[in-house]
């Protein structure tokens, strides 16, 4: 399936210049609903989640653990796929895209940053991060190698990482694989941006570190970010903060 294949449902995300009209989300959901099948039980985990997300705004997931948080960003990444429901990226309908076009959206528009880092560990962290740029760049891959590996290590200048291109992974501290995962994430200059937990594994000093440097790319590069935490203190440092409870925002 080709990026054709992405239905609009309006013409122009950006609102036309004087217009006064309330920007329009760079990601909305409309009656999100997700349920898990184990056994002979379903369980519902999201009953109709309404959510909208700004550019340059930074928004905290909060919500106990089990809530919801990493299946709803799981959704919104195109990780997995709803039961009911719309995701809308820039006024397209992103939720029901076949495997191929979902992948493309993936590498190019959205940038995903998990607890646990999820680094390919065989592959430098200069071929971590130019992973997306593959993606996105398909067969056209061969001939802008060296315009992408400049544009890899840009990022990795950008997250403090300019003398690590070489290393793996298990060459890395965690903070390390962790702002490799950031550079990744933000290569391809996605609109939005899904941290899961992003400094859940990290001590506290580190994870922020992790934090602070999140938080200034987001906001420098006005991008759209999702934050999922437990924690209130990393919640206070985000522009609002959405609550998921009983499978719902609050
Ligand atoms: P949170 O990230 O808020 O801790 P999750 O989204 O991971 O919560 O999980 C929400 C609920 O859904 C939990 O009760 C969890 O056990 C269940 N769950 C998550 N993923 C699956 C799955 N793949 N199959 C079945 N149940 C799942
Ligand atoms: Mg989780």
């Amino acid at each position: 399936m080709s990026d054709t294949n992405v239905s609009p449902i309006s013409a122009n995300s950006a609102n036309p210049a004087g217009s006064g009209t309330a920007p329009s989300p760079v990601l909305a959901t409309t009656n999100l609903h997700k349920s898990y099948r184990v056994g002979n039980s379903t369980l519902h985990v999201l009953r109709g989640v309404e959510m909208e997300l700004h550019t340059g705004q930074v928004t905290a997931l909060m919500g106990s653990s089990g809530s919801g948080k990493s299946t709803l960003l799981q959704l919104l990444g195109l990780m997995d796929s709803c039961n009911q429901g719309q995701i809308l990226l820039r006024g397209r309908c992103i939720h029901n895209l076949r495997a191929g076009a979902a992948a493309k959206v993936r590498a190019q528009e959205l940038g995903f940053v998990f607890q646990q880092f999820q680094l390919i560990q065989e592959l430098s962290a200069l071929e971590n991060v130019l992973l997306p740029r593959r993606i996105a760049r398909g067969l056209s891959w061969f001939s802008n190698r060296g315009q992408e590996r400049l544009r890899a290590n840009a990022v990795l200048k950008e997250v403090g990482l300019g003398d690590r291109c070489r290393h793996r992974p298990h060459q890395l501290s965690g903070g390390e694989q962790q702002r490799v995962a950031i550079a990744r994430a933000l290569v391809s200059s996605p609109p939005v941006l899904l941290a899961d937990e992003p400094t859940g594994n990290l001590d506290r000093q580190t994870g922020n570190d992790v934090l602070d440097l999140l938080l200034n790319l987001a906001r420098t590069r006005g991008t759209a970010m999702l934050l999922a935490t437990h924690d209130k203190q990393i919640a206070a440092r985000c522009d609002r903060i959405l609550h998921l409870e009983d499978g719902q925002l609050q």
